[in-house]
């Protein structure tokens, strides 16, 4: 049996470059590939335009059921670079302690490969959190910079990642770097339009946290972007917030995403490339989401994931329930990085449907306190440059989502249990159903099950085993 998974393995096409991608903050609806009414009601019919996206996927095959476990940056992309669940790599919280599993790039490296990291959140996505390890050149708001050393390094086997902050708030800027008129301008006007006054010296003050370093003269308009966004968001005038945000996605698909895309585009089709495209999360504004990072909303968890490459599917789309996790599992099958154990399990990407069996997906909001709190706390992090002792956190919400249904719950500081709703999962998007009509009881068991899970670095799985359960997964046997 062991010898036909070998053979099996030997079939799958191993390439030369392995190319990630990621949009932070980019709600899966907002690709207009997917009809969705969601953008058009925020700026207009058919005004906001994912051109190249689209285009990418009617040559690949984009996954439009996949759940992120996280709806914040350093814990969703941990996810994704370890194939292990938060709890099981350690970083499931905001920003709070270090990865303790191995990431791509290390396995990678150690597989022989030449690894790039481009960021717009060097905080949140750097060495303190544990990102760095294992890569070869890091750079950071220079996605220009970090091509041209993937093109440097063309002929040898390689694993770059290229990560944007501008679908982001401050929405389609990130920094004056990318829009040094532009942002300002965009700061006065909404100042003007609301009646919005910032002040430094207020007692009041906006969130002060930060995912990039910045001059005084940036971090000023951050600020004041955020005082907006702070006001708006007390005020309840969550269609102004999505608006911005909306705007902010086509101000920076034209500014600065499209011209970039269309180069490793032409880079994947003239070498033996597999792109991988995702968002960490997505973005919702109401009572109970303040953007992302508080939220476990359908919308802000649910992310695009789009492949391609010679040999990937072409023009498919997969409503089958998939998780982040699950990517890292695929890309192993596809690369000379050798395997190691994950909590995903791969996808067959010449025929991803019959690949996906029954999944389940998890994800969590861990409460930290105020955020002055965690703000000073990040400050003596990058002062110390390595993290310091985490500070004590409690499980705010959490979700599971299992064969058609999900659950959101929520709980007080005392962890009593304060809001609980069931839903329909219709493999585009979430509704809400009565509690009668699907087995809670069997969402309920499978969180305490997830919540049973503890870091790997205390666990010894049988590599061996895990890595012919995974063979038989991705040639379609539903273990
Ligand atoms: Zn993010």
């Amino acid at each position: 049996m062991q010898e036909i998974i070998i053979m099996e393995k030997l079939k799958c096409h191993q390439y030369q470059h392995i190319i990630l991608i990621s949009l932070d903050s980019l709600r899966n609806d907002c690709i207009t590939a997917i009809s969705s009414d969601f953008p058009d009601k925020f700026i207009g019919h058919g005004k906001l335009k994912t051109e190249m996206l689209n285009y990418v996927i009617s040559r690949g095959t984009y996954f439009i059921n996949c759940i992120s476990a996280a709806p914040y940056t350093s814990a969703s992309h941990a996810a994704y670079f370890t194939g292990c669940w938060p709890k099981r790599n350690g970083v499931y919280e905001f920003f709070n302690r270090q990865l303790g599993l191995p990431t791509i790039f290390e396995l990678a490296k150690k597989a022989g490969m030449y690894t790039i990291f481009q960021t717009d959140f060097p905080i949140i996505l750097g060495e303190s959190v544990g990102f760095t390890r294992g890569v070869d050149k890091y750079f950071v708001e220079s996605e220009g910079d970090a091509f041209l050393e993937l093109l440097k390094n063309q002929h040898r086997s390689t694993v770059s990642f290229f990560h944007f902050g501008g679908i982001h708030y401050p929405y389609g800027f990130h920094k004056l770097k990318f829009a040094e008129t532009d942002f300002p301008k965009k700061v006065f006007e909404l100042e003007n339009k609301f009646n919005i006054h910032y002040s430094k010296n207020s007692k009041k003050h906006p969130d002060m946290l930060d995912e990039s370093y910045r001059s005084k003269k940036d971090k000023n308009f951050l600020l004041r972007y955020k005082a907006i966004i702070d006001a708006l968001w007390t005020q309840g005038r969550y269609n102004d917030l999505h608006k911005l945000y909306i705007e902010g996605i086509d101000y920076f698909l034209k500014h600065r995403f499209n011209p970039f895309i269309k180069k490793i585009i032409d880079f994947v089709d003239k070498n033996d490339s597999l792109l991988v495209l995702f968002a960490d999360h997505g973005e919702s504004w109401s009572l109970d989401s303040r953007g992302h990072s508080n939220s476990i909303d359908d919308v802000v968890l649910r992310v695009p994931v789009i492949l391609y490459g010679k040999g990937v599917a072409k023009n498919t789309v997969v409503s089958k329930l998939i998780r982040t996790i699950d990517i890292f599992p695929t890309i192993c099958q596809y690369s000379k990085i050798a395997r190691t154990n994950f909590d995903g399990e791969p996808i067959n990407l010449m025929n991803p449907n019959n690949s996906i069996g029954s999944r389940e997906a998890f994800a969590q909001v861990w409460r930290v306190g105020d955020r002055n709190k965690v703000y000073q706390h990040q400050q003596h992090i990058i002062k110390d440059k390595k993290m310091i002792k985490p500070l004590s956190t409690k499980l705010e919400k959490e979700a599971a989502y299992h064969d058609g249904f999900a659950i959101n719950r929520e709980y007080d500081v005392d962890g009593r249990l304060i809001k609980e709703i069931l839903f329909k999962n219709t493999g585009k998007c979430l509704v809400t159903i009565d509690k009668k009509y699907g087995d809670i009881t069997h969402l309920i068991n499978l969180l305490k099950k997830y919540n049973r899970i503890r870091c790997y670095k205390n666990h010894k799985i049988n590599n061996l085993k895990r890595s012919i359960v995974d063979d038989l997964k991705v040639l379609g046997y539903h273990i």
